[in-house]
């Protein structure tokens, strides 16, 4: 049985399996290789995921959730369709479309995952994922990082010549950049840096704001509607500047008026001045973490969708020297280095192996006092950001008063001096004999293994005590029965997934243009929508002329699309439509 190779993206998901030899992307129901990270749960109770959900974002918004990874591991919620999601319920969600439309695909049953998730992410949010992928009933076989995976693609893809890598990886919400050294068969990450707030997202909210300012609109005015159809607007933009050199921008203003804005490369570059001085910060602590001069990169490999961003690779050869490699498939490598992954799980013969190596994206430690009187615990590193995975270490902790009692070792992830000001994962008290200040101790061992899970061992060699402890987020770990439950509630609401879900897609689609346009194109839109929606009620019609009648919607709807982006946005449309052949 195959093991589904899985990167479960803040924007686009992608499944990719090990077969005959390489890694072959899984399609998903509709035929597309990306599956948008969204989830919408109407009032009805109707549930969508994917790219359905994702042309609700703008005509439900309120119903409609995205960018979800980005709250995984918090206790943040999502209140959809009358009742409220966690990021790891919503995450299933997605995961689950991914596994039946893989299982659709593969013929065959699907249980077990490999997982990529940001280098970056900390152990509660990739306990969060593990936990997303059980309510989906996937077993994680192993959680990778999403740059181990790249380079995992892009070393399979280019030969076997030592190089020292940058994968930069943007996507819709976050940026890893990682320094990977490949040698023999060993690939190895020395430094990662990231930031897990910066994204195309990022890109398509300077587009829109500026767009407000140029057309003096208060943001603040505008309803979720309109936001939601202003950021799809930027969005589109931004992508039309990969081949074109400008791109008009709409936004339906009051009265059947537009505002518009033309989007060029250049304003595009000062928009993103911000976005880059953050960039170029990841990229210096990367390299300054790897011990690595800009010199000895050999290669900086641009994966994720926001690397086909125009002006990147300008900016990127303006910092190197020398223009990034350029791959055929930024948005599909992860997912291939992930499916790689699931053939090396699986044990495949024609898969040379291959060491990974990858590090510890933060510093983890414990708390310390000086002495009794020290009112401000510091930081005692146990393992220091960018140690190589697996990695252990031990150390000693004495009391510090006269008859105490129990030692508390606090468990500390961060690079903050004080304790306080970094992230407390965990505790581990242990009993202790009494005895005078600085007698008794603990040997404290923190191991962090290949999955990003950390184990903390606490042992009192005077009474041979012991205590073991396992990072992760007490809310995201789940009781037998408690898992039982929400599984439940998943599937209740759950539902008809996946029915005629293509014509659920053509009919979210003309709503969304709907949404963003005005005047006489919406009439248009309406006449078209209510005629296509007369066809998908009529019960008499067999598969074959539903299919036809897809066809057709969908090439009004390309029509439509493409009106638009030739920047003619009141036009009145063709009398031929209804009697265009069908
Ligand atoms: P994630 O890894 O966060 O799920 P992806 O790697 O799929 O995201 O990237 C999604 C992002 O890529 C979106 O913000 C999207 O706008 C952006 N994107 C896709 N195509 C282009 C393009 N041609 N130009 C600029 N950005 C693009
Ligand atoms: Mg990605």
């Amino acid at each position: 049985m195959a093991i589904l190779g899985i990167d479960l993206g803040t924007t686009n998901s992608l499944a990719c399996v090990w077969r005959d030899g390489k890694p072959e992307l899984v399609k998903n129901s509709l035929g597309e290789l990306l599956t948008p990270s969204v989830v919408c749960l109407d009032e009805n109770g109707s549930l969508t995921v994917g790219a359905v959900a994702r042309e609700q974002l703008i005509t439900n918004p309120e119903n409609t959730a995205s960018s979800f990874k980005r709250w995984m591991g918090t206790h943040k919620t999502f209140a959809l369709g009358g009742r409220t999601f966690t990021p790891p319920e919503l995450s299933a969600l997605v995961l689950e479309k991914l596994r039946r439309d893989a299982e659709e695909a593969l013929g065959e049953p699907v249980t077990e995952a490999v997982i990529s998730v940001p280098a970056y992410f900390n152990d509660n949010q990739r306990s969060a994922t593990k936990l997303a992928a059980q309510l989906a009933g996937l077993h994680t076989e192993r959680i990778i990082n999403e740059p181990s995976a790249a380079a995992l693609a892009y070393r399979l893809a280019h030969g076997e010549e030592d190089a020292c890598l940058i994968v930069f990886d943007f996507g819709g919400g976050t940026l890893d950049v990682s320094v990977v050294e490949c040698f023999e068969n060993v690939i190895e990450i020395t430094a990662i840096a990231g930031d897990n707030r910066l994204g195309g997202n990022d890109v398509d909210e300077a587009i829109a704001r500026y767009f407000c300012a140029y057309n003096q609109i208060p943001q603040n005015v505008l309803s979720l509607e309109q936001q939601a159809v202003l950021l799809r607007q930027a969005e589109r933009c931004k992508c039309t500047l990969a081949w074109s050199s400008m791109a008009a921008m709409f936004l339906p203003g009051p009265d059947g008026s537009s505002y518009t804005l033309t989007l060029t490369r250049e304003l595009l570059a000062k928009l993103c001045e911000d976005i880059f001085d953050r960039m170029k910060k990841v990229l210096a602590r990367a390299i300054r973490d790897s011990g690595r001069s800009i010199s000895e990169i050999d290669h900086v490999i641009l994966v994720g969708g926001s690397s086909k961003l125009a002006i990147l690779p300008d900016f990127i050869a303006s910092l190197f020297g020398k223009p990034p490699l350029k791959l055929d498939d930024p948005d599909t490598i992860v997912a291939r280095g992930v499916g790689i992954c699931a053939g090396i799980k699986e044990r495949s013969g024609e898969i040379k192996d291959v060491v990974m190596t990858d590090v510890c994206p933060f510093t983890l430690g414990t708390s310390v006092v000086n002495d009794d009187k020290d009112q401000n615990p510091h930081m005692s590193v146990m393992i220091e950001r960018n140690s190589v995975l697996p990695v252990s270490r031990s150390d000693r902790f004495y009391t510090t008063r006269d008859n105490q009692e129990k030692i508390r070792v606090d468990i500390l992830q961060g690079e903050e001096y004080y304790a306080r000001d970094n992230l407390k994962l965990g505790e581990v008290l242990i009993t202790v004999p009494p005895e005078p200040a600085g007698k008794q101790w603990v040997k404290t061992t923190f191991t962090y293994d290949i999955n990003g899970v950390l184990q903390v061992d606490v042992e009192n060699p005077s009474t041979s005590r012991k205590k073991t402890a396992y990072v992760v987020n007490p809310s995201l770990h789940l009781s037998e029965e408690e898992l039982e439950q929400k599984l439940q509630e998943l599937a209740a609401i759950r539902g008809q997934l996946d029915q005629s879900e293509e014509e659920q897609l053509l009919l979210a689609t003309a709503e969304r243009i709907f949404a963003e346009s005005t005047g006489q194109l919406r009439k248009e839109i309406s006449r078209l929508l209510d005629l296509y929606r007369g066809m998908t009620e009529d019960k008499s019609a067999g598969p074959a002329r539903r299919h036809r009648e897809r066809a057709w919607m969908k090439a009004q709807l390309e029509k439509l699309e493409k009106y638009r982006e030739d920047g003619v946005f009141d036009l009145d449309l063709p009398d031929s439509w209804e009697d265009d052949s069908r």
